[in-house]
């Protein structure tokens, strides 16, 4: 499957924007509304995300609230394929299912509805889609309630990898990694 080159790498790295102590102080908070505000960088890299989809099978993008949604939703309608959201708890108004994971402090939850992958196939195809990949609990608990509600997660994408946390490791032991933008 297709990967970026280096000069359009740099085009994209370029485009977001690093906000320091956002949203408490030590993190740098990768921006990527600079990106979406640049028409040039966000057709690129959904161009790239396009040509490295197309052809795959994919039957569903899965999407994590929010960010997810607009890269996720985004190549879902330019593949033809059926787009599902990933949310914070509470959200979903049907019956969903939920997966606990845990944060620095405390634990967090994202829920997917019970029958978003009701399709006529027994086993749909699907991709997950997030802007950023840290510590990798928020993904790694998506992969695992995508497999939970009767998917396959073919593919765990992800715009930016912050790849010091080592975040993919955990994830890349129940399904493949793609990020297009790493920072070392
Ligand atoms: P994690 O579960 O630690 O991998 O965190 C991933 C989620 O938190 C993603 O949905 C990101 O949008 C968000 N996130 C974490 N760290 C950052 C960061 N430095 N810049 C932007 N978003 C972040």
């Amino acid at each position: 499957m297709k990967t970026l080159n280096a000069e359009d790498r740099n085009f994209l790295l370029n485009s977001i924007r690093t906000v320091e102590d956002f949203p408490k102080p030590g993190i740098g908070f990768k921006d990527i509304t600079t990106l979406l505000g640049n028409e040039k960088a966000y057709a690129l890299l959904m161009d790239h995300l396009k040509d490295r989809y197309k052809g795959q099978n994919i039957d569903y993008i899965a999407g994590i609230e929010s960010r997810g949604f607009i890269f996720g939703a985004s190549l879902a309608t330019m593949l033809g394929v059926k787009f599902v959201p990933i949310r914070k708890p509470g959200k979903l108004p049907y019956t969903t299912i939920s997966e606990k994971y845990s944060l620095e402090y405390g634990v967090d939850e994202v829920e997917i509805h019970i029958d978003a992958f009701k399709c006529d196939k027994e086993k749909p195809k699907v991709l997950l889609i997030d802007d950023l990949i840290a510590t990798g609990g928020t993904a790694k608990a998506a992969v695992t309630l995508i497999n939970k509600a009767g998917a396959e997660c073919v593919e765990a994408c992800f715009v930016i990898n912050l790849k010091f946390l080592n975040g993919d490791k955990d994830i890349k032991k129940i399904t493949p990694v793609y990020s297009v933008l790493e920072i070392e």
